[in-house]
């Protein structure tokens, strides 16, 4: 069962879209430098398709994506989230994974970021970062990490 700490708008973590970011917990990595710790609890409010509606019914109109941070313990629950969006909405939708590899059903997504956080080298707005985002154009997964750099 996917749960959520929060959310919030956000304007740059997908290039050129205005993103409903929900931030997911019982994250099952233990990256060194954590960013957010309270993300590895087992903590928060269910999301499912109900509770989605509802974020949609309040900020659909002023979305253009919707991104799911974290929930790698959980993929098949995001897979079917993201589904549940493709159905019912035009939104884009996205996901910050913490793993090293695109998920078996990358194609569900608009954009995957893959890779653990790694303090040393950075984010995604790092030059040596090891994070990766891929933007999906005809079913090809294209590596844009370099919108972040410019
Ligand atoms: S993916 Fe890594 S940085 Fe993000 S919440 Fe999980 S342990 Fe922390």
């Amino acid at each position: 069962m996917l749960k959520y700490h929060n959310y919030d708008i956000v304007f740059q973590e997908i290039p050129d879209e205005v993103t409903l970011a929900v931030n997911l917990t019982n994250c099952p990595h233990r990256c060194v430098g954590c960013h957010s710790p309270h993300l590895r609890e087992d903590i928060g409010e269910v999301l499912n398709e109900k509770a989605m509606d509802s974020l949609l019914k309040k900020y659909g109109k002023q979305i253009t994506c919707v991104c799911f941070m974290g929930g790698d313990g959980q993929a098949q629950d995001v897979e079917t989230m993201a589904r549940h969006l493709r159905q019912h909405s035009s939104l884009k939708v996205a996901w910050y994974s913490g793993n090293t590899t695109l998920p078996r059903n990358a194609q569900l997504f608009d954009y995957v970021k893959i890779g653990g956080y790694q303090a040393n080298l950075g984010g995604l707005r790092s030059r040596t970062t090891n994070q990766r985002l891929y933007h999906n154009i005809n079913g090809k997964n294209v590596d844009i990490t370099e919108r972040f750099w410019r």
